[in-house]
């Protein structure tokens, strides 16, 4: 049986939830005396912008690290020179950082190692355990057989160790034209693993490298790159996805063949998958070129980039990958989690003010016309340290027009005709009339307030089921909120059979004039706010000007998932 299958077993038998499998397996390796230092890595290839998929891996590899005193490296897996870009370089450091995973000096490039990846291939040559092999990519599939039947011996396999040594030279030097040979191991083409069937480990390819430039012309495959990387960094446990698990007697085979000391253990684990949202980079790239998004940041997405731009934060996305946990099967986890972390982080720590997005003026008939009064209101009532501030009363106010009707339902007990209300932080008022324009729209609401009724007064004469929210319309402030919904329409899943993908058509509803309190003036880029009662928003980096503030809403106040 396979070590994570008994340790997954153990798990359960002992029922320890407190660690994850990949904890039960490095603590039994240190226990062994196998490890003397857990280093861990995160190894992106560098060929477009992280997304939330990601951010799970970075964080659990460097939370290994840090758990178990050990180190973590941020390594760009960047020996496939076709799709590469320097840009994807920087901004992948950025989120790394940005998330909190602390690789200090610890920067790598694959690259970097080409030189020992080259004598590890002699190496192996050396050993007879590679060979030059003359056929076609074409031939090279038909000979590796099916998963029912065997593969057969390349008929260059028998090459002498003094032969591949020299063809193996002339492939670096450029003696040969693309594609014309390759070098592979010698394992075993009968081999039950289609991987481990005398897989190519060298090709030749004529292509400018982003960090080597035109230095090589053969270039190394993943499977044989990839285990040298981490040998070469002293990895002690390669976490990578499932989809890996069938490689992992080669990754095994690689470390073993070349001897390294200390072999690094391949770990797999299952994706983070959200349920109708597209992760995949392939896909978000698509959205990107589509022009369906505006660009990797867009709020709609689940880059890191977008998330950030969103206004989650590095907290609220460790603790969704808290709580994900890391399992050994795949599955797909609901959008409304992450959620619930970001307002969890949230809700104690920002400022909660009040904001009207869709606005409707509000008359007191009887507040003296010009008078402004200061009434105080906590900055977040639920965390008295954040002390209060000073909110301008006036006789015109702007409420959210949902909160007047002028036949209300059952139920409804906001504004309407007759009825009073708590303008939140301020008076009781009772609605007396309304204006509506010729097309019967409500343009103004009429009302009268109790001079007794002032919020923190004490007053107790009488309740009120309705608590609005409201702002001053002289000394509000005018901004731009985005409201987001699910990029992708539900009903419909996320991918059609043909590759394209269900888009909503409402993803985004933008609100031009909306009205805040004036303590929003001090709002800069990133900043964020629990607009009461509408929401958690933040201020948007790129499209915010000196003139306007725009916002983006991270998450409204309605939850869709209940912890447990
Ligand atoms: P994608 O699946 O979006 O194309 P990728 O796996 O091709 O991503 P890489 O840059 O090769 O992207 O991945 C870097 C690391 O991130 C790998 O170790 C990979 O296993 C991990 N990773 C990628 N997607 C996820 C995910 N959804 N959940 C957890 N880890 C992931
Ligand atoms: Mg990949």
């Amino acid at each position: 049986m396979d070590e994570t299958k008994e340790i997954l077993a153990e798990k359960e038998e002992k029922e320890v939830v407190s660690k994850n499998f990949i904890e039960m397996i490095i603590e039994k390796d240190i226990e062994a005396g196998h490890c003397t230092e857990v280093v861990t890595r995160f190894p992106p290839e560098p060929n477009g912008y992280l997304h939330i998929g990601h951010a799970k891996s970075i964080i659990l590899n460097s939370g290994l690290a840090a758990k178990y005193g050990g180190k973590f490296n941020l390594r760009f897996d960047d020996t496939n020179p076709t799709k590469e870009k320097t840009e994807f370089v920087q901004s992948i450091i950025e989120d790394v950082k940005w998330l909190g995973a602390d690789f200090e000096e610890r920067l790598f490039f694959a690259s970097d190692y080409f030189d020992q990846m080259y004598e590890g291939a002699v190496k192996l040559i050396q050993k007879g355990k590679a060979f030059v092999c003359d056929l076609s990519a074409d031939e090279i599939r038909e000979y590796r057989g099916t998963l029912k039947e065997p593969g057969k011996n390349s008929p260059y396999r028998d090459r002498s160790i003094e032969e591949n040594l020299d063809l193996f030279e002339r492939m670096k030097n450029g003696e040969f034209p693309d594609g014309s040979k390759v070098l592979r191991a010698k394992i075993d083409m009968a081999s039950p693993n289609i991987n481990m069937r005398d897989p190519v480990i060298y090709r030749i390819a004529r292509m400018t490298h982003h960090n080597t430039g035109d230095k090589w012309c053969i270039y190394p495959m993943y499977d044989f790159a990839h285990p040298i990387e981490d040998a070469i960094e002293g990895v002690s446990h390669s976490i990578c996805t499932l989809e890996f698990e069938d490689h992992r007697p080669l990754y095994d085979w690689v470390v073993r063949e070349l001897e390294y000391e200390n072999p690094p253990k391949q770990i797999e684990f299952a994706k983070l998958y959200l349920t109708n949202v597209v992760t995949g980079k392939r896909y978000i790239k698509k959205l990107v070129e589509d022009g369906i998004v505006d660009g990797w940041d867009d709020p709609r997405l689940v880059s890191i980039s977008a998330l950030r731009r969103r206004g989650f934060t590095p907290e609220s996305i460790r603790m969704f990958m808290e709580l994900c946990g890391v399992a050994k099967a795949n599955s797909s986890v609901d959008y409304a989690m992450l959620e619930y972390c970001v307002r969890e982080d949230l809700k104690l720590k920002r400022p909660r003010v009040m904001a009207v997005l869709d606005p409707v003026k509000l008359v007191i008939t009887n507040y003296p016309e010009g008078q402004t009064e200061y009434l105080e209101a906590m900055n977040n009532p639920e965390n008295e340290e954040m002390g209060t501030r000073m909110i301008p009363f006036t006789r015109e106010l702007y409420i959210e027009r949902e909160d007047f009707m002028i036949e209300p339902p059952k139920k409804y007990f906001r504004l309407f005709p007759g009825n009073e209300v708590r303008l939140m932080n301020a008076y009781f008022v009772t609605c007396t009339d309304y204006v509506t324009d010729e097309t019967g729209k409500v343009t103004e609401i009429h009302c009268t307030y109790d001079p007794e009724t002032k919020s923190g007064s004490g007053f107790t004469g009488r309740k009120v089921k309705g608590t609005i929210h409201w702002v001053s319309a002289e000394h509000a402030v005018q901004v731009e909120a985005r409201l987001y919904e699910n990029l992708i329409d539900e009903e419909k899943g996320v991918y059609n059979e043909d590759g394209t993908m269900n888009i909503n058509p409402d993803s985004v509803s933008i609100r031009k004039e909306c009205y805040v309190e004036p303590i929003i003036k001090e709002a800069k880029p990133y900043d964020s706010y629990q607009f009461l009662r509408n929401g958690f928003f933040c201020v948007d980096y790129k499209d915010t000007t000196e003139d306007k503030l725009v916002f983006n809403r991270v998450a409204s106040m309605k939850s869709g998932y209940k912890p447990n």
